[in-house]
C-alpha cells in the first residue's frame, strides 16, 4: 500500500518535471540580472524589479484594504499655498500672463521644494501624532490608520493620502475630530489644507475602492501621473512611499516580503532556482498564501 503511493508520487514529480522541462531551459521569462549571482537586484529604482514592487504594493493595497470588510474614510493633506511655495515663472513663461495652476503645467520653484521636502516626513509625523494626541484628548480615543499612500502633485510637492477603517458607529466623527485637529495645526508644521467636508474631501468607500484610488497609477501610471518607480526615484517624497498598518498585515500575511516569497516558492516550483531554507512553518504559510501547485506567476 505504502509502496503503491510511492510510486504514485514519483509517477507525479516524473511526470511534472518532464511536463515543465523542455519550457525551461533556457528561462523564458525576461528577468532582471543585475544582483548577486546574476539574480534580480530587487532595487526599486530597477526597470525590471522596480516593476515587480510596483504590482507588489498594488497587491498588497488591494488585499488588505479589502480584508477589512468595512467601510473607509479617505482624506488627503496637501502642500501648503504660493505664500510658502511659489511658483517658478520660468517654467511656464512661455505661456504669457497667466494664473499658475495645474491645467498649465506650473511648477514649483525648485529650491522652495527642496527646502520644504527637506524633512517632510519628520514634519508629516509631528502633525500626525500632534492631531491624535489632540483627538485622544478630545473624544477620549482615536483611530488608528489603515493605511497611508505619498504622492506627488502636478505643480512638485508631495501629498499624502489617508486610510482609516470605520468599524464602530462613533469612528467616523473620530476621523472629523482628527482632519480638524491636522487642519489646526497644519500651519505650524507647513502643510496645507486637509479636507474635513463629508462627500467632498472627506469621502466614504469600500476598502477595494479606496486600494483603487490610492493604487490605480502604480504600475503603469494614469491621467499623467507618475508611476510609482517614478515616484521611488522622486527625490522630494519621503522614502517610505506607502505604508499598510501591521494590524492588518499581520492578519492576511500579505506583506512585501511575503510576496516576494510566493514568487520564489513559484520559481521552486518550476524548478528555477535551487528550494529556500525557510522553517517549516514559514514554508507552509508562503504555500498557503501562494495557493495550491500548479500555481501562476504572481
Ligand atoms: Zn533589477
Ligand atoms: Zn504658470
Amino acid at each position: 500500500m505504502v509502496l503503491g503511493v510511492l510510486g504514485l508520487v514519483v509517477q507525479a514529480m516524473r511526470g511534472r518535471a518532464e511536463r515543465i522541462a523542455p519550457t525551461l531551459a533556457p528561462p523564458s521569462r525576461e528577468g532582471c540580472t543585475r544582483g548577486w549571482q546574476r539574480g534580480s537586484c530587487k532595487k526599486r529604482t530597477c526597470e525590471i524589479c522596480g516593476l515587480t514592487w510596483a504590482r507588489d504594493w498594488r497587491r498588497g493595497m488591494f488585499e488588505n484594504l479589502k480584508s477589512l470588510g468595512v467601510e473607509v474614510a479617505f482624506a488627503s493633506v496637501t502642500p501648503p499655498g504660493q505664500a510658502e511655495l511659489p511658483y517658478d515663472g520660468r517654467v511656464c513663461a512661455h505661456l504669457g500672463p497667466h494664473k499658475h495652476g495645474k491645467g498649465y503645467g506650473c511648477r514649483v520653484n525648485g529650491d522652495a521644494l527642496a527646502e520644504w521636502s527637506r524633512d517632510l516626513s519628520k514634519r508629516w509625523k509631528r502633525l500626525h501624532n500632534a492631531a491624535r494626541n489632540a483627538t485622544r484628548r478630545e473624544m477620549g480615543r482615536c483611530l488608528p490608520l489603515a493605511c497611508r499612500a505619498w504622492e506627488p502633485q502636478s505643480r512638485g510637492p508631495g501629498h499624502v493620502h489617508l486610510v482609516f477603517a470605520l468599524h464602530r458607529p462613533g469612528d467616523l466623527e473620530l476621523v472629523k475630530c482628527y482632519l480638524a485637529h491636522v487642519a489646526r495645526l497644519a500651519p505650524r508644521h507647513k502643510f496645507g489644507f486637509p479636507g474635513e467636508k463629508e462627500g467632498v474631501s472627506l469621502q466614504l468607500m469600500t476598502g477595494e475602492r479606496a486600494a483603487a484610488y490610492v493604487s490605480t497609477y502604480f504600475v503603469k501610471g494614469k491621467g499623467g501621473k507618475p508611476t510609482l518607480q517614478e515616484n521611488a526615484r522622486n527625490p522630494h517624497l519621503p522614502r517610505l512611499l506607502i505604508w499598510v498598518a501591521p494590524a492588518l498585515t499581520r492578519k492576511t500575511r500579505v506583506t512585501m516580503r511575503n510576496l516576494r516569497r510566493c514568487r520564489q516558492l513559484w520559481a521552486v516550483r518550476m524548478r528555477l532556482p535551487p528550494a529556500p531554507s525557510w522553517s517549516g512553518i514559514e514554508l507552509a504559510r508562503i504555500v498557503l498564501l501562494a495557493g495550491p501547485w500548479p500555481a501562476r506567476a504572481p
